[in-house]
């Protein structure tokens, strides 16, 4: 500031404060979305590479603007974790994405899992209650903590964090699994890999993308399986697209993988057509 003659108002240029306007409007109108049930979930298969059967799904949450239409998270997740509101609308996608989980695993014989997408914050949260309201609540609807994933990022394995291990271990207790978002594209140190119990590392659309053409991405992607076979981990490979990316990523050995060659994320009930349909090759 003081470069611009020493005065600090002259930070606020008319482009930022019009964004500084922007952004108080849309944390108003989230306040209200989530007041008023805007949101949705859509389900993206999670297929099993070598029977191409659906066992899994992920849930994705949308928001049905009134004006706008339909948004997707990156226009306002980043927003519901700088302001807290996360925690509101990450209860109402637990419940809701648990909801459509009771259904369909009964559809399935007990097969189905949700993978829910949870934010840093959901957990750093103390827990208001005592026991957790997640396992009261998989508790109070009968569904079995066996059906559900939490896709968490590597940066929140990295801290030592004593409060969120022992949160997970509790979940963990309950029978729920968990998967690393992203994995490879944070932090990289994989000491975590071993102090905490995870399921399934989910290899980042960015190095899946170029499989077809670049020897780095096959390289990595080829001894993320590896390795994570080697320490008792499935995987999960996401964003893929085409079938040159699926058969390369069969021939690597990977377990699951989920992207447009197989299905977009859907709305519930066009999910439940595909859950019907049992295998998507
Ligand atoms: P993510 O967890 O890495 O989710 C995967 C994203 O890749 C999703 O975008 C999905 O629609 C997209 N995708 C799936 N298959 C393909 C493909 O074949 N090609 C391409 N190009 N993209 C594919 P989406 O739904 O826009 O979500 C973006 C991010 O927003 C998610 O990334 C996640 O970090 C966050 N997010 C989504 N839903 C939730 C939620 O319920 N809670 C929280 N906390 N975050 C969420
Ligand atoms: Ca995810
Ligand atoms: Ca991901
Ligand atoms: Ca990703």
């Amino acid at each position: 500031a003081k470069k611009n003659g020493g005065s600090c108002f002259n930070y606020f240029t008319p482009a930022l404060q019009e964004a500084a306007l922007q952004r108080r409007s849309l944390i108003k109108e989230l306040r209200s979305a989530i007041q008023t049930n805007q949101f949705v979930l859509h389900f993206q298969p999670i297929v099993e590479m070598v029977s191409g059967r659906i066992h899994k799904a992920e849930a994705l949450v949308r928001w049905n603007h009134p004006e706008r239409g339909i948004l997707g998270p990156v226009e306002f997740i980043p927003v519901t974790e700088e302001t807290g509101l996360i925690i509101e609308l990450g209860e109402w996608i637990f419940k809701e994405a648990v909801r459509w989980t009771k259904c369909w695993t009964e559809r399935r014989s007990g097969e189905f899992q949700v993978s829910i997408n949870i934010s840093p914050l959901q957990l750093k949260k103390e827990d208001h209650q005592k026991g957790n309201e997640w396992l009261a609540h998989l508790d109070e609807i009968g569904l079995s903590g066996t059906r559900v994933v939490l896709e968490i990022t590597e940066g929140l394995l990295m801290g030592e964090n004593a409060k969120i291990a022992d949160k997970l271990r509790r979940y963990r207790a309950a029978g729920i699994q968990m998967a690393v978002d992203d994995f490879g594209t944070g932090y990289s140190s994989l000491s975590y890999l071993k102090k905490l119990d995870i399921d399934y590392l989910k290899i980042d659309k960015s190095f899946v993308s170029n499989l077809a053409t670049d020897t780095n991405d096959r390289a990595i992607s080829t001894a993320i399986i590896v390795m994570a076979h080697k320490v008792g981990l499935k995987v999960i490979a996401e964003g893929v697209e085409t079938v040159e990316q699926r058969d390369f990523l069969i021939a690597a050995g990977c377990d699951y993988c989920q992207g447009y060659l197989y299905s977009r994320p859907v709305p519930p009930e066009q999910f439940e057509r595909l859950l019907d349909q049992d295998v998507v090759n």
